[in-house]
């Protein structure tokens, strides 16, 4: 059974996640981010972030460890000294009283490698840093996974429209799932706003479909042949992030595709564990292009899977044979 302090903590640190996030992108220059060795971009939200949600589940709970996207190293190199420094004023902006070597410490406590047995917590700071710099969709994700499975998760996403009707009205949602418990939806100050449930879309040529904005982490011309085969007319609607998940797990589009662009890519786990837990719990599936569940006991990477389907469970079983049918 999982403590009611575990909700409590976890939903405070992601939403001082999202607030130190909100602050950076009002004033994001080209000295807030730099490129990773895989040449991907990290921001001093990404570092800040972390640092936020990986401190105060070190306080709360000292004993479960962390699958965290980031690490400090770059962050200690005299080159990047000035970004550091961001980081460390980010930080205090939102949670006072921390020195750059707790800032630091706290980056490098997601550095678990995960695995079959046990509890720990997965962790991506910023999902969707692309999204994130272009200043669109962008999510703080966290889930706890036990003995290879997620049991909890918590999904901000500072930019989502509390209402997707509602695209120019309020922004700022987060999503809590816990097993047992289903899940919610509460705001940007952590009130409940609803119970989350997906939709009862059982035509698939009447679905909403959402996938990747970046070409290079969902293939486009593939999902564009399910849509064809699947009688659907309307244009994909493209978001980073695992909002995609929240926006399956409320409602507002019934299918998530994400199809591979290559081979050998793994997914990872801080990727999908919370959005994957939202979907489930609000009433859908999640699969891999094959049919298989995920699999979160392998590490930090899914490696016994290839690209995700997300639906409303009514149309799973049908999008998984259209996806496979137009497989190159
Ligand atoms: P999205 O916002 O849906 O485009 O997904 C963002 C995530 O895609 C990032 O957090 C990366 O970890 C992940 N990613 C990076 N390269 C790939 C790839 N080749 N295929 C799928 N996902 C990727
Ligand atoms: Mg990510």
């Amino acid at each position: 059974m999982l403590e009611e302090s575990y909700r409590k903590a976890a939903i405070e640190a992601v939403l001082n996640a999202m607030r130190l996030c909100e602050n950076v992108r009002g004033k994001l220059d080209s000295g807030a981010s730099m490129e990773k060795a895989d040449l991907s971009p990290v921001t001093v939200a990404d570092f800040g972030a972390q640092a936020v949600v990986l401190h105060a589940l070190h306080q709360a709970f000292p004993d479960i460890p962390a699958v965290g996207e980031e690490d400090a190293s770059d962050l200690r190199g005299e080159e990047n000294a000035a970004l550091c420094e961001r980081v460390v004023a980010e930080v205090n902006a939102v949670t006072p009283g921390r020195d750059a070597d707790s800032v630091l410490a706290a980056i490098d406590r997601g550095n678990h490698p995960g695995g079959p047995k046990g509890r720990f917590w997965t962790l991506d700071p910023i999902d969707g840093t692309k999204g994130f710099l272009r200043k669109d969709q962008y999510a703080v994700a966290l889930a706890l996974i036990e003995d290879g499975v997620p049991v909890f998760g918590v999904l901000g996403c500072p930019q989502l429209p509390v209402q997707w009707t509602e695209p120019d009205g309020a922004r700022g949602c987060l999503f809590v799932a816990q097993k047992g418990k289903g899940c919610q939806q509460l705001d940007a100050s952590g009130q409940l706003v609803d119970p989350v449930r997906v939709d009862m879309v059982v035509d698939a040529s009447e679905a909403a479909f959402c996938e990747s904005v970046e070409s290079g982490h969902s293939k486009h011309d593939w999902s564009a042949a399910v849509a064809e085969r699947l009688g659907i007319a309307r244009d994909s609607v493209r978001m980073d992030s695992q909002c995609k998940y929240a926006a399956i797990a409320r409602g507002d589009a019934s299918i998530y595709l994400r199809l591979p662009t290559r081979p050998g890519y793994e997914e990872k786990i801080w990727d999908h564990a919370a959005g994957c837990l939202c979907v489930q719990l609000a009433g859908g599936r999640v699969t891999d292009i094959t049919g298989a569940d995920l699999d979160f006991s392998q590490g930090s990477t899914l490696k016994n899977n290839r690209g995700v389907i997300a639906t409303n469970g009514h149309l799973h079983d049908e999008v998984v044979a259209a996806v496979q049918a137009t497989q190159a």
